[in-house]
């Protein structure tokens, strides 16, 4: 590559805020066909919030109160959601003891004595949690495009919280553009099937990993690789970072963690998924002129 078609690459991305850490990722950037793109923050606006309550055998304000009190000392988005929640409708503040974070699955803590669980499917599972009625509930609020969580008070599930998050508003653009480019889109989440996959096609995306551990998204951009993609990750979470590195360009959305934005090769100022496009473009330009 020509020193100067690098500083010109560089130069076009800076306009547009989109920051390229070195010359390689620039390089690189040409040569993607297949952008993962995870789903929370980066896709939506990673600001969810509590849009339905199911409560069963306990009043919703008390249902709100217990989810909460084991949230306030977790710092996942969906627990900031419920805790605003919960402070919004007056619920009851309930000191809580024992918290314990479960990544991927939910939260743990007792309160007034009794067991708590926040989480999904997977949480309650592992807890030998019964759902009983509850699990269509939380069925019917999925395929709307909700993430739903449950709540166990010892060993017994007493209720769903559904929340909603918003799209960024040129995700959708985003995706198309990248097909038009003749590029792979692959929307990658912890986050459940059915909810993922409604995004998912109000966006136009029609490949989805969901369910992903935290520590599986990294596999998912290596299996990738591993059939001969040139793979682009685009994250905003801490958990993203393992997948940031491994992929062959790590795209950091400016709005996301500290941890997203050092690991990553390009850093998105705007925080707009347009722009992921936008970078690959100013790869392939670089190219061009390098010949
Ligand atoms: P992602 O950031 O890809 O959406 P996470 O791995 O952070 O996914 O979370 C996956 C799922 O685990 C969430 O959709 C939720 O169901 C559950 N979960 C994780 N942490 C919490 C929490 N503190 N409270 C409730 N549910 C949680
Ligand atoms: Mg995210």
């Amino acid at each position: 590559a020509t020193p100067t078609a690098i500083m010109v690459g560089t130069g076009l991305g800076a306009q547009r805020g989109v920051l390229f850490k070195n010359a390689t990722a620039l390089e690189t950037a040409a040569r993607i066909d297949t952008v993962v793109m995870d789903k929370t923050g980066t896709l939506t606006k990673g600001e969810p919030e509590v849009t339905d309550l199911v409560a069963d055998g306990m009043d919703e304000q008390e249902l709100v109160a217990l989810a909460a009190a084991v949230e306030r000392e977790s710092e996942h988005p969906l627990a900031a959601a419920i805790v605003r929640h919960a402070d919004d409708r007056g619920a009851p503040r309930r000191p809580a003891t024992g918290f314990r974070s479960i990544a991927g699955h939910g939260a743990a803590a007792t309160v007034d004595g009794r067991r708590v669980l926040v989480g999904n499917r997977r949480l309650m599972a592992q807890e030998h949690v019964d759902l009983g009625a509850l699990a269509a509930h939380r069925d019917e609020l999925a395929v709307t495009g909700r993430t739903a969580v449950f709540v166990a008070v010892d060993g017994r599930a007493v209720g769903v919280i559904a929340l909603a998050d918003a799209a960024r508003d040129t995700a959708a653009a985003a995706a198309a553009a990248l097909r038009e480019a003749g590029v792979r889109v692959v929307m990658l989440t912890g986050d459940n099937e059915a909810t993922a996959r409604r995004i998912a096609d109000q966006l136009g995306i029609d490949e989805v990993v969901a369910e992903v551990l935290p520590s599986e998204k990294a596999s998912t951009v290596v299996s990738l690789q591993d059939k001969g993609r040139r793979v682009a990750m685009v994250g905003d979470g801490v958990n993203d970072a393992p997948a940031l590195a491994r992929a062959d360009v790590g795209i950091a959305i400016g709005a996301g963690t500290d941890v997203a934005i050092e690991t990553a090769d390009v850093v998105l100022m705007r925080s707009d998924p347009l722009d992921v496009p936008v970078a690959l473009q100013i790869g392939r330009g670089t190219r061009r002129t390098m010949r």
